[in-house]
């Protein structure tokens, strides 16, 4: 979607969210009540509307149109037959979706992250949880850096075709040798006469056995020759050539999230061109960096739907399920739990929102060191707070809970993902506690 499709768009549903007045970016706080004007949609929001601006509420309810021709059932199959949602990433390209947050001049949208990141909560709210989140998610995210630093060949060929769809990409960093310690990496790019050559193993690759495109992190200059163990590392665009020599996928059997693939990624001399570089060689440490905060409020927004979408059917449950001649939400000890996960999970909205925000600033007004903590926080945050409503809505369906047809045990299963990746609750903790509190490292 450019941006001239994109204000006509906008402009379309005017009618619709008419008394709105704020801007893009306006905070939170600061906005007078939308909820009257979004409420003209059939279905009342569990939750608290307030304070999102105009462009929000327009990516909320047009990914809301796209994502209900996705029912639940079709993720439940999609899940049970451990089959790529093809059609839904294929909906979400015919309308441009995938380009939300890449310049106008991409043929992107030119909107920021705070729209993505309602585009992610949106569609784990759904009910498509995070294997529909995944199937979209780098192509959101993973295009970032290219866009920034990438050549006119990357920008004119690569980016177009992921936003049409025709391409799907995927994200390469994680080694099962080094995990978390991600400058340790082993995965080496040697120069060749017309390019590389890539040796190395990566590990939970999500979507490489649908992707044509991986974006890698690897080093060109072995760790014991660089000075800093930031330096020595590139990124690359590559094409995931599964004819060409020197390249195996093994897919990982996943606990949930199973309608996406996850793999481990052999390279055995894998020949790549000197065009598939992004930047500058030996910087792909700094370009990384350019779009971790990014990330991390689209995994605090994909967390944040999870929780939604888990409370909702916990709440409907608990009105419509009479034992003892009462709706079991009449018990406090069914009503008390779901009513704090909806208070968490509102506080880890306000932090996920600000954050996103925080990013978008992109004035040199916000301190990088503020938008590190304020991503880092609303990730962790809305990561707790959904594990808490997924749990709670399981226990609150008593045995229905695990049932499959209740979908809540899905959200449990893959609400483990946004505590886990890309970056632990722990390593956020330690992170917070070195950079804020300024404690000695730990590691
Ligand atoms: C479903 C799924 C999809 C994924 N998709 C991708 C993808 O597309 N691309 C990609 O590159 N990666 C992907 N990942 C990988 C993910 O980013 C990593 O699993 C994550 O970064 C954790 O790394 P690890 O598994 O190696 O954990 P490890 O580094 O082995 O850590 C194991 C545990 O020890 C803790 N720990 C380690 N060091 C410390 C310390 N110093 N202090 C305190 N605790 C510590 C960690 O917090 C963690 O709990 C995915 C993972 C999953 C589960």
């Amino acid at each position: 979607m450019s941006r001239i499709q994109w204000q006509r768009f906008l402009w379309s549903h005017r009618a619709t969210i008419s008394s709105r007045q704020s801007p893009c970016r306006t905070p939170i706080a600061r906005v007078p009540t939308v909820r009257a004007a979004f409420s003209t949609s059939a279905r009342r929001e569990l939750m608290e509307m307030t304070g999102f601006s105009d462009e929000q509420l327009t990516v909320r309810e047009a990914i809301s149109n796209i994502c209900s021709k996705f029912p639940n059932t079709y993720w439940q199959e999609r899940d049970q037959q451990e089959k790529d949602p093809k059609e839904f990433h294929a909906a979400l390209a015919k309308d441009g979706w995938l380009g939300i947050a890449l310049p106008e001049s991409l043929g992107g949208a030119g909107l920021g992250i705070s729209e993505a990141t309602m585009m992610m909560q949106t569609i784990t709210q759904s009910g498509a949880g995070m294997a529909g989140a995944q199937a979209i998610h780098a192509n959101v995210y993973a295009t970032q850096p290219l866009a920034k630093f990438g050549t006119q060949e990357q920008l004119e060929t690569t980016i177009p075709n992921i936003i049409n769809g025709t391409w799907r990409t995927c994200f390469g960093v994680t080694e099962p040798n080094t995990g978390l310690d991600t400058l340790r990496l082993k995965t080496l790019a040697t120069k060749t006469a017309d390019g590389y050559s890539v040796s190395g193993q990566k590990i939970w690759i999500t979507c490489a056995q649908v992707a044509s495109k991986m974006i890698l992190l690897a080093r060109t200059t072995p760790l014991e020759e660089v000075q800093k163990a930031t330096e020595g590392l590139s990124l690359f665009c590559i094409d995931i050539d599964r004819s060409h020599r020197g390249l195996d996928l093994r897919k990982i059997k996943k606990m949930g999230g199973r309608a996406v693939d996850a793999n481990e990624v052999f390279f055995d001399h894998y020949d790549i061109p000197t065009a598939s570089l992004i930047g500058q060689e030996n910087q792909g440490f700094k370009i990384i960096l350019h779009g971790m905060n990014a990330e991390r409020c689209l995994l605090a927004g994909e967390a944040l739907g999870l929780g939604y979408a888990a409370l909702e059917k916990a709440s409907q449950y608990a009105k419509e399920r009479v034992v003892f001649g009462r709706p079991i939400g009449q018990n406090q000890g069914v009503a008390h739990p779901l009513a704090d996960a909806y208070m968490k999970l509102e506080a880890a909205k306000l932090a996920t929102y600000h954050a996103a925000r925080l990013y978008d600033t992109n004035d040199g007004s916000v301190p990088f060191h503020s938008i590190g903590v304020a991503c880092n926080s609303a990730k962790y945050l809305a990561a707790e707070a959904a594990f808490t409503a997924c749990e709670r809505a399981v226990l609150a369906h008593g045995g229905m809970g695990y049932a499959m047809e209740y979908d809540v045990e899905r959200y449990l299963r893959e609400c483990l993902v946004p505590r886990i990746a890309p970056v632990s609750r722990e390593m956020i903790l330690n992170y917070v506690s070195e950079k804020v509190l300024e404690l000695p490292r730990s590691y």
